[in-house]
């Protein structure tokens, strides 16, 4: 193991890659790496080919489903499946399937090859549940698949950002650090702290392991980027940079790239209902469909049109375990028309609008989404980091984490765009002395409401 490990580093992908299908794979019964290297073949087929291919996917779970789990028993009884629109089964959501996880869990689940998965939630309640071995597959499949697009080749030294919990696997245990080991992935700093000090040992850290790709919290890098560029060191870049699990703000993607000089890929997914995108040169994200099938829906549970916004509804094509069909993951995103001018076939959104609990809830009734939040710093130049505090519908409290240099005009600048936003019966205040808070895992928060609205 140890030699291999030392392999020369233009070698290492073919070495890795050849024990990983020969060996770990059918140790593990889990093609994941034979599965994304067919993914490349798989999005060139004819769209007509990928759609029968995720109806075939599709028929099964729902035969499955209809036979062994008690709310599809009722839901699609004396039905044929074959006949069945995805159109035709309810909306259901994390709450919904929590208050009665038996009715939703397959008959002998346990015997499933599943993995114990939990979410971590912005609200700090973790969601436990069983997701099929092979559903974790196709996501990691993809994940690899779409790492490769950035000239990353699977071996390659890639550096995990941080260590945020989501992106660590405990509940695979030793076969998991196994192939961490394997795969050549260096943690560059442990811990989710994104102070200064640590920010920069993190890159550094991250410089001198040479890594190919780097990957994690888009507020974690972007951490990075504000201590490399106040330090004026130069770090050495990768190939490319991949961010996951927040909504990258439009000011974070720039520090990134000007203290890096890589180019910057992000990515937009979770594993309960299962979706997987990655963004393409245009900042499209294209959806991994061999994962799932993904809605967008209006209030009315209609299907929206490309351009609208709507709520984010996703179909597993391999949660056996625990079915996720049409499942509401609680975000909200706008689907793309057509094909994606980059020239890459398949689904992809438009952009994420993020969850649906990150908006303010005015006194008129009004929600304000992080985009149009957003939208308040676009020409803030000294703004590294906002949060928006609503403890009541009608305050506001604005806080920024800022550089030097920032000064009375950009202030008024900023209260103004949030004026317009929120409207005169709102009270904004802006600090600039208060922390930011972060979800338990290390998540940046962009909006903390601590009130309930109906
Ligand atoms: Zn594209």
């Amino acid at each position: 193991m140890m030699s291999l490990l030392r392999l020369h580093t233009a070698l290492r992908p073919r070495v890795v890659s050849a024990v990983t299908r020969s060996v770990v794979e059918p140790a593990l019964r889990t093609p994941y790496l034979s599965t994304a290297r067919w993914l490349p073949e798989f999005f060139t087929w004819p769209e007509q080919k990928r759609r029968s291919w995720q109806r075939d996917r599709l028929r099964a779970v729902l035969r499955h489903a209809q036979q062994e789990v008690r709310y599809y028993r009722d839901v699609l009884a004396g039905r044929d499946v074959d006949g069945v629109d995805l159109a035709e089964l309810p909306v259901i959501d994390k709450a919904m399937m929590r208050s009665c996880m038996d009715d939703f869990l397959s008959r002998g689940w346990r015997d499933i090859p599943h993995i114990a998965k939990k979410t971590g939630g912005s609200t700090g309640d973790p969601f436990q549940y069983p997701l099929d071995r092979r559903a974790w597959m196709h996501i990691y499949a993809a994940n690899l698949y779409f790492w490769e697009s950035t000239g990353y080749r699977y071996g390659d030294r890639l550096v995990m950002v941080g260590s945020p919990p989501s992106l660590q696997s405990a509940s695979e245990g030793v076969k998991s650090r196994l192939r961490a080991l394997l795969e050549g992935r260096v943690v560059s700093a442990a811990g989710c702290h994104t102070d200064p000090k640590t920010s920069l040992e993190r890159a550094l850290t991250a410089g001198r392991a040479g890594g190919v790709l780097w990957y994690g919290y888009a507020s974690h890098v972007a951490a990075m980027a504000d201590a490399v560029l106040e330090a004026g060191v130069r770090v050495p870049a990768p190939k490319a940079i991949v961010t996951t699990a927040e909504l990258l703000l439009p000011s974070w993607r720039e520090r990134i790239e000007q203290a890096f000089e890589a180019p910057l890929r992000d990515q937009y997914g979770c594993n309960d209902g299962g979706i997987m995108s990655q963004e393409c040169s245009l900042g499209r994200l294209h959806l991994a469909e061999n994962v799932s099938i993904v809605e967008i829906l209006d209030d009315a549970g209609r299907r929206c049109r490309p351009g609208e916004e709507g709520d984010v509804v996703v179909t597993n094509l391999h949660a056996r375990a625990l079915p996720f069909l049409r499942y509401r993951i609680g975000d909200r995103a706008v689907l793309g028309a057509a094909t994606c001018p980059c020239g890459t076939e398949g689904t992809f959104l438009e952009r994420v609008i993020g969850r649906q609990g990150d908006s303010l809830h005015l006194p008129n009734g009004k929600h304000v989404s992080m985009h149009p939040l957003g939208k308040c710093f676009f020409d803030a130049r000294h703004v590294r980091r906002y949060q928006f505090v609503q403890p009541e519908p009608g305050r506001v409290l604005v806080r920024l984490d800022v550089e030097p240099g920032f000064e009375a005009d950009e202030r008024s600048m900023i209260l103004g765009e949030v004026r317009r936003l929120v409207g005169s019966a709102v009270d904004i205040d802006l600090t600039t002395d208060e922390p930011l808070e972060r979800t338990r895992g290390g998540k940046h928060r962009v909006v903390v409401r601590t009130f309930d609205s109906a």
